[in-house]
């Protein structure tokens, strides 16, 4: 039987050459990335993401949120296209790899699939999401949720950022005009959604595997506790009538460890991340402390399960404590699962290519996480050193980049057909 892709010949030095030129636009010195959300790397890198678009032959448009489309339009324009896409945006001190390789990385796949002489029935779209890390905002993957949905316009244009502009006020500085109700996707705009990523974990470098294919990205939660307790005279207050906030939120923080660890899910993982009291001086009783936790789950019952467990217990350590306890959510989005069928299409033409894949979970979110609840969506992962990522040493091989971008070309076509 006779592939249904033609043999495809992927530029891995140009693409390497693409990837160093972007890296390059940052707001710290090389090796370092730093491109935040409408600050002036960030307009550069949208500069340069529009030209290498141009070069591979794309045809770009912009929405109101500065979300970039690259689209090759197929033979049939009138029906839903096949996505791709992801971000260039970095947060401070990151490396050059997340993110990017699903963009540049896009970008080179459509190209060799158009130097192989392929002819896409349905339009190839390649997608450029604003700011998918939560630097400015403290909220991630802005322009997927507003893409599909899942935040309302209402709610975006509540963001400020730590200086008190709105997104309207940035993006209008960076260029962007017109209603952020015009961002939503009309339904069934893609037919599917294959995003590549690097791992941004160990498990592919470990099994000595090139390919991952995503079937759950887990849905993360996050939430603010605040203590309030009795301070004072480290020597002078006894034991028994103490009100240590420092206590109360060191017992908070173990029964976010324990609710995970019972949740009765393996991909239950629960991390008290921030932990600060107050005054935070050796001789005297911590009086207030102040805790964030970050909850995640690729099924939405056992991270309920979780929450209501850690829920239970700050509701048992207050009153033996005598310390005043409030829980708020940050953020809670729910998990996603990927399509089986889109999945299918990734590994089959792994076996076509000759490459060993593995089914994963995504633990880290991306703009997948919400393309999932518009789209038929996975996503293909492919190792990192370490599994280290949001770093300046994040470090992905040009071939096993070549090889994402290989797997990402022949999915697309053949979604496409
Ligand atoms: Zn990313």
């Amino acid at each position: 039987m006779s592939p249904v892709v033609p043999p495809l010949i992927i530029d891995s030095a140009g693409l390497g050459r693409r990837l160093a030129e972007l890296a390059a636009i940052s707001e710290a010195p090389a090796p370092v990335v730093t491109r935040v959300l409408f600050s002036e790397a960030d307009l550069r890198g949208r500069e340069y993401v529009r030209r290498a678009a141009r070069e591979a032959g794309l045809t770009v448009r912009e929405d109101a949120v500065g979300n970039i489309f690259a689209r090759w339009e197929g033979s049939d324009p009138s029906l839903p296209a096949v996505g791709s896409g992801s971000h260039t945006d970095a947060i401070p001190n990151a490396g050059l790899y997340d993110g990017v390789v699903g963009v540049l990385g896009a970008f080179e796949a459509l190209a060799a699939l158009r130097r192989a002489g392929f002819k896409p029935r349905r339009s190839l779209e390649i997608v450029m999401f604003t700011a998918e890390e939560p630097t400015r905002f403290g909220l991630g993957c802005l322009g997927s949720r507003l893409m599909a949905g899942s935040i309302s316009v209402a709610q975006a244009r509540a963001l400020r950022d730590r200086e008190g502009r709105s997104l309207d006020e940035l993006r209008a500085a960076a260029g962007y005009s017109g209603p952020l109700e015009s961002v939503r996707l009309p339904s069934g705009y893609y037919h599917a959604f294959v995003e590549l990523h690097i791992e941004q974990g160990p498990l592919l470098e470990a099994a000595g595997v090139p390919i991952g294919i995503v079937e759950h990205i887990a849905g993360p939660s996050s939430y603010r506790v605040s203590v309030v307790g009795e301070g004072g005279h480290a020597g002078a207050v006894l034991m028994p009538v103490r009100h240590d906030a420092g206590l109360a939120a060191a017992e908070i923080a173990l029964a976010v460890e324990r609710a995970a660890k019972t949740s009765g899910s393996p991909d239950t993982v629960g991390t008290t991340g921030v932990f600060r009291i107050e005054p935070g001086a050796v001789n005297s009783v911590p009086y207030r402390a102040y805790l964030e936790i970050d909850l995640r789950d690729t099924r939405l019952d056992s991270r309920e399960c979780a929450l209501t467990e850690i829920r239970r217990a700050i509701a048992e350590i207050g009153p033996r404590r005598g310390v005043a306890i409030e829980m708020t959510e940050i953020n809670a989005d729910p998990p996603a699962a990927g399509d089986a069928r889109t999945i299918a299409v990734a590994e089959a033409v792994c076996a076509e290519l000759g490459l060993a894949c593995q089914r994963m979970v995504s633990r880290a979110y991306h703009d997948s996480l919400f393309m999932a609840r518009v789209s038929p969506t996975t996503m293909i992962f492919i190792p990192c050193r370490n599994g280290w990522s949001h770093r300046p040493e994040e470090y992905a091989s040009p071939e096993h980049i070549a090889a994402g971008a290989a797997v990402l070309a022949g999915t697309m076509a053949r979604l496409a057909i």
